[in-house]
């Protein structure tokens, strides 16, 4: 963890205990996570939610409890998943239920069939025959009963597992992605960067990092509030998205940052990319949607850093959030690259 990264983590951890202070909520773990997830800002609904519950001055435990319950626990990807499962295992269940039945049958009209054939290897006069007959007639239509049930049901798993497939994919793409950006979230940005780490130290292919951070956000939540915030975030992650391309992957890194992970591409060609997506950034005016209004431009620091061979994900990680950190203090609105830290960047940044 870098020393920014550290710093963040503290900051959002005193505003979670501040919160909870404020509205005299116990300090439980639940209603931490609670106020610590609203300190990120990750979920805007919830934001909203907990912003109003403050204003009203209506901050309870109870409430805490609701909110828990509605935001963080319910939407437990792993939960859904398990309710996913546990529909998949009940509907299993019925299948093997239904063999079992057919099997049953199976084996009836098996003893059936082989008591006839003892039956016929006696005399039988004609009426006997024909009893015989539409005994086993009988069995037969019991048993092609049978078959059609087992069928029939057998159709109507088939079309519940594919639905079942269909909600778990969902839920298994859903949990990829940051639900206000559409964006991969940080979880699927770690997972980008083990495999392009393999390809990269297997493959001999450079790879570089890009780090984003919106300038000044904070000033611009506080001017044109947290709606009109996560508009902008939307829009710089669009922007970030449509600037890159291939193998590249973009996702929000946390609050106001976004990554990208640039392999095959050296750092000359990284610093290119981060550039045009500053500029890109920059270029857009922006407008406030209900009211047309004019809200200025915003701007955005970039941290760039190449793959070494030895580095680990946190190592690069670590280089390229200096890198971002010395964007900052050289005045933001600017890419700044590995080449360019100077060895007090570090003592700048810790
Ligand atoms: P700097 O130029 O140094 O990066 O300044 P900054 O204000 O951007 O940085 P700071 O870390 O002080 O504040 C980040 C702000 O980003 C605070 C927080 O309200 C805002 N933010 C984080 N996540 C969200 C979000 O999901 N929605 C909105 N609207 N704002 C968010
Ligand atoms: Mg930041
Ligand atoms: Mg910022």
């Amino acid at each position: 963890m870098s020393e920014q990264e550290f710093r963040r983590a503290l900051g959002y951890a005193s505003s979670a205990m501040d919160l909870l202070k404020r509205g005299q909520i116990p300090p439980y773990p639940q209603f931490y996570e609670l106020l610590y997830t609203y300190a990120t800002g990750v979920n805007p609904t919830l934001n909203q939610r907990i912003n109003q519950v403050f204003r009203d001055g209506t901050a309870t435990a109870e409430l805490a409890e609701r909110l828990y319950n509605e935001f963080l626990k319910s939407q437990d990807a792993n939960e859904r998943i398990s309710s996913v499962s546990e529909r998949m295992a009940n509907r299993i269940e019925a299948v093997h239920d239904a063999i079992d039945t057919a099997m049953a049958t199976a084996n009836a009209y098996s003893g059936t069939l082989q008591s006839a054939s003892g039956d016929l290897g006696q005399e039988m006069d004609e009426p006997q025959l024909r009893m015989m007959a539409q005994r086993l007639l009988g069995e037969t239509r019991r048993m092609q009963d049978a078959n059609a049930q087992l069928e029939q049901k057998l159709e109507a798993s088939r079309d519940d597992i594919s639905a079942l497939q269909r909600d778990l994919d969902e839920v298994r793409r859903e949990s990829m992605l940051d639900p206000l950006t559409k964006i991969f979230n940080r979880k699927s940005f770690d997972e980008g960067m083990l495999k392009a780490f393999a390809d990269a130290s297997g493959g001999g292919q450079p790879l570089c990092l890009m780090l984003l951070d919106i300038d000044h956000f904070k000033r611009f939540n506080d001017t044109w509030g947290h709606q009109t915030g996560d508009q902008v975030l939307r829009l710089v992650a669009m922007t970030l998205k449509s600037n890159i391309k291939g193998k590249d992957m973009a996702a929000r890194y946390g609050g106001e940052e976004f990554v990208a992970i640039l392999p095959e591409t050296d750092l000359e060609g990284a610093i290119i990319v981060a550039d045009n997506i500053r500029k890109a950034v920059q270029a857009k005016e922006l407008l406030k949607r209900s009211t047309n209004e004019k809200l200025g431009r915003i701007t955005a620091s970039f941290g760039v850093a190449a793959y070494r061979p030895g580095d680990t994900t946190s190592s690069l990680i670590e280089r390229t959030d200096r890198c971002l950190y010395a964007a900052k203090h050289a005045g933001r609105n600017r890419v700044f690259s590995e080449t360019e830290l100077k060895d007090d960047d570090r003592i700048i940044a810790a």
